[in-house]
């Protein structure tokens, strides 16, 4: 995975969300990372320091929220979390599953320093 972009892609989304002047109170960016994403988080963290150093970013930290492998079953319809790698529906034994979640890298949240305001997504 290229961690560098994936940093830029995450400075950019709070860049959209937050205006110019906002950017600098930035204080914690919570970040969703899927299990399955592939993003190793201490790379991306490293190029977000990197990215930031010399921005109105440069105080804020990354925070990750790892997201579980998780599916659902196309024969009985039940959710259930994926463990080892193994896509079969434990209440049924059906392997037509679909993955819904563990995919994720995105921004879930910001908090922003002074007034202790969240920003969600
Ligand atoms: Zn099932």
């Amino acid at each position: 995975m290229h961690e560098a972009a994936i940093a830029l892609n995450l400075i950019e989304a709070v860049g959209d969300r937050l205006a110019p002047e906002a950017l600098a109170r930035v204080a914690v960016i919570h970040v969703r990372i899927g299990e399955l994403s592939g993003v190793s988080a201490d790379a991306l963290e490293f190029a977000f320091r990197c990215l930031t150093a010399h921005s109105p970013l440069a105080a804020a930290r990354l925070d990750f929220e790892p997201v579980p492998l998780a599916q659902v079953c196309d024969a009985c319809g039940r959710g259930s979390p994926v463990r080892d790698l193994v896509f079969r529906c434990p209440a049924c034994g059906s392997e037509r599953t679909r993955i819904t979640g563990g995919r994720e890298l995105e921004v879930r949240s910001l908090e922003l320093a002074e007034e202790g305001e969240a920003v969600h997504a």
